[in-house]
């Protein structure tokens, strides 16, 4: 799950970077207005985090561009700016939700789960699927009931998966899922979490699409 977050302020930058990386997401950082529109030109995003006062760019025109260009991820508002003229502006340019700051962490991690759930069309809050389930909320993975310790990444690994169990993702997309920059990905790295995944959920789990990716096994 892969995240973009576009703030001007370092402080919040830091806080909202090291609690996301915490739960398990992938996430970028843009200072300015500009820098949020290279970033959303490249459409790795599952997700935006948007403040709307930026140097060079407002948010909201981001957003606008964003959206005219076919950009689809959620996006969240982040503002200082509490009065209503400002929210309504950025829900009719295209924002899911906002919030205003300060706000609190936990309360920011379940609206993006919340938004990744309608995203994928999942109405529970714990995907299943045979005898698997992911709560992303209580960062658990179980299997027949079972609770199965994984790290961050296989977390990440199997929650992209099990959020598109029918769908074959290529290296390439679960590398742009479970990495932001400037993280060292190795050419074998996505397989090495996939054979560290399928020690802990069974081998059959993860079923290897010759000369094109993975999916969960079909049930
Ligand atoms: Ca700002």
């Amino acid at each position: 799950m892969r995240l973009l977050l576009v703030e001007d302020d370092d402080m919040i930058a830091e806080t909202v970077l090291g609690a996301m990386r915490r739960a398990g997401y992938a996430i970028d950082w843009a200072e300015d207005g500009r820098a949020a529109e290279l970033s959303l030109g490249n459409g790795v995003y599952d997700l935006v985090l948007l403040d709307l006062g930026l140097p060079k760019k407002d948010g909201i025109d981001v957003l606008n561009a964003y959206r005219k260009s076919g950009g689809a991820a959620p996006v969240i508002i982040l503002t200082a700016r509490d009065a209503v003229d400002e929210r309504i502006r950025g829900l009719d340019a295209g924002a899911d939700d906002y919030l205003i700051k300060p706000f609190d962490l936990d309360e920011l991690a379940a609206r993006i789960r919340a938004l990744l759930r309608r995203r994928t069309g999942q109405k529970q809050p714990v995907y299943a699927h045979g005898e698997l389930t992911l709560d992303p909320a209580a960062h658990e993975v179980t299997k027949a009931g079972e609770l199965l310790p994984l790290v961050p990444r296989e977390f990440a690994l199997l929650q992209a998966l099990i959020e598109e169990p029918t769908r074959v993702f290529t290296k390439a997309e679960l590398e742009e899922k479970l990495y932001g920059w400037g993280e060292e990905v190795g050419s074998n790295t996505i397989e090495v979490h996939v054979h560290s995944l399928r020690r802990k959920i069974g081998a059959d789990q993860v079923v290897t699409v010759r000369g094109v990716g993975y999916r969960l096994k079909r049930c």
